[in-house]
């Protein structure tokens, strides 16, 4: 039997992600995936500033940055009948109107998840995780003390035994079926072929930037864009088994056919490098945890990609679950820390679907019934703006979003971004605890992280960073204590025992 602290199943972005994060804070784990490889569909275009805050958290910003071979990080989204036919409206001209620079040091990125995903793996791997491919979970059970797992490869089977499994193994994640946990929320809304092909289509979209076209016409309604690789293309098409179709309607002379009207190009040859079936769906599970297993990504939640917040937001399940496995596994925290991962990543997933939906009929599907579906939220605040709240954050007040731009350093936002005199605040963050302080903080700072052996970082204003303006709102002798997430887990503006309540603080956060 092999034994690991944590045993992930599925190897995409989620997946990738957790191993990643667990590795690098030296966490024993072991993933397993049943493709031979990372995936080779770009779906995942683009990295939130938040994914990217995560990325340099892993060092690997810039990497991920620099796969992209699109000369900017610019983006349109365009709604029209075809690359050349009226355009119903442009939904973004270009992404400085999503201008973030003022709350966060991390840019947008742009890069697919086929060249974003080869670089978590390696990053994981570099950190110590044992990823392996062609291997897949055939069963497990869980009791008190861990999860005890089957995985097969080359008709061989393993027994793991784990003290946690994290589940990222997808929208139709069988473990989280197996685990009874249902799921609510309008189920498929559409389903379609997706085609991956290369073609010169000249200047038809723009080289530059990632151009995605929304298209409706009388002969089908889809999506067009380009990718990293300079004349490569995804063109999907919407599927309609309601009407007896099914993806043997679509053969590939059809595909052809489809894709030469979608570009205005009668004799463009296009050649199609790949073809899938693909339903766009909206569901959340009910519970994000059962007992020892944690539900990541598409497991937990499948959202339309009318939003761009799939992969961002299996990203962030995947770093949040990470670190706070991370803390337990070492002792720094006790488990009722785990319980947050729920009470944090449920309501992101659920404003994330909610307004990716009003965005798919917007973009798609002007007659798509969304009575009942929560309302849509200002995608900018979804972003940069989100708010946790849980036992490891302690919150006074009840705001959901805020925006970025305008940060109040209130437990549950992520933390403010300010110039510092080598680069921002940021730049202290990710790699453990951060104690943001006024004169007085540093001794119960350096107490507490020589007692507890918790990686505590302290900060002082004044001299590790100024705040005229009073973000961090540490008053004048107060505190701002910050996650391994960038998140104010708690702040005040005048204590009167620092040691204390520096104790206290991290007792309850850390469920210690
Ligand atoms: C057409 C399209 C466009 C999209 N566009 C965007 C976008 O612009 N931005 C964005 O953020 N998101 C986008 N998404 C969504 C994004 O691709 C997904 O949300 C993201 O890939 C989810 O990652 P995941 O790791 O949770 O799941 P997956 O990528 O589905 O990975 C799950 C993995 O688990 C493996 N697995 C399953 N069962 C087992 C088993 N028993 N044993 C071993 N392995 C197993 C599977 O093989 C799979 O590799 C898009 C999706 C699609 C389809």
């Amino acid at each position: 039997m092999e034994r690991v602290d944590v045993l992930v199943v599925g190897a995409g972005l989620g997946g990738l992600s957790a191993s990643m994060f667990l590795a690098i804070e030296g966490v024993r784990v072991l993933t397993v995936e049943r493709h031979p490889g990372t995936a080779l569909h770009p779906r995942a275009s683009g990295q939130t500033p938040r994914t990217m805050e995560l990325y340099r958290f892993a060092g690997i910003d810039h990497e991920v940055l620099g796969v992209s071979k699109r000369a900017s990080q610019g983006l349109r989204i365009t709604v029209s009948s075809s690359l050349q036919g009226p355009v119903f409206h442009r939904i973004v001209e270009d992404l400085g109107e999503f201008d973030l620079s003022p709350a966060t040091a991390a840019p947008w990125g742009m890069a697919g998840q086929d060249v974003v995903e080869p670089i978590l793996l390696e990053r994981a791997r570099k950190a110590g995780a044992d990823v392996r491919f062609s291997t897949e979970l055939v069963s497990f059970e869980q009791d008190d003390d861990g999860v005890t797992a089957v995985v097969r490869s080359g008709g061989e089977e393993t027994t793991v035994r784990a003290s946690y499994l994290v589940a990222a193994d997808g929208g139709r994640s069988r473990i989280r079926e197996a685990l009874g946990v249902p799921t609510t929320g309008p189920g498929a809304i559409a389903h379609s072929i997706g085609v991956v092909f290369d073609a010169d289509l000249g200047d038809h979209l723009e080289r530059d930037v990632t151009d995605l076209y929304y298209l409706q016409n009388q002969e089908f309604t889809g999506a067009l864009t380009n990718t990293d690789t300079p004349g490569r293309y995804v063109f999907a098409v919407d599927l309609h088994p309601e009407r007896g179709e099914s993806r043997d309607d679509f053969p590939q002379e059809r595909l052809v056919r489809l894709i030469r009207i979608a570009t205005d190009l009668p004799g463009l040859q296009p050649e199609i490098r790949w073809t899938g079936a693909w339903e766009m769906a909206a569901r959340i599970a009910e519970r994000f945890s059962v007992g020892r297993v944690f539900l990541v990504g598409d497991a937990a939640k499948v959202t339309p990609p009318t939003g761009g917040m799939g992969g961002n937001t299996a990203v962030g399940d995947g770093h949040d679950i990470a670190w706070k496995i991370a803390a337990v596994v070492r002792g720094d925290a006790g488990p009722g820390l785990l319980d947050s991962y729920e009470a944090e990543r449920k309501p992101i997933a659920e404003m994330v679907v909610g307004t990716s939906l009003h965005n798919a009929k917007e973009r798609m599907f002007p007659d798509l019934d969304l009575s009942g579906a929560p309302e849509p939220v200002d995608q900018v605040a979804l972003t940069l703006g989100f708010r946790y709240r849980s036992g490891a954050v302690l919150a006074d007040d009840d705001d959901r979003l805020e925006n970025p731009v305008e940060p109040s350093g209130r437990p549950g936002f992520r933390a403010p971004h300010l110039p510092t005199a080598t680069g921002s605040t940021w730049d202290f963050l990710g790699h453990g605890w951060v104690l943001f302080g006024t004169a007085g903080w540093r001794e119960p700072a350096e107490a507490v992280r020589a007692e507890t052996g918790i990686a505590l970082a302290y900060r002082e204003r004044g001299t590790d960073f100024d705040d005229p303006g009073d973000v961090f709102g540490l008053g004048d002798g107060g505190a701002s204590l910050v996650r391994p997430d960038g998140i104010v887990a708690w702040r005040a503006g005048e204590v009167a025992d620092p040691a204390g309540t520096l104790w206290d603080v991290l007792a309850r956060v850390l469920s210690r």
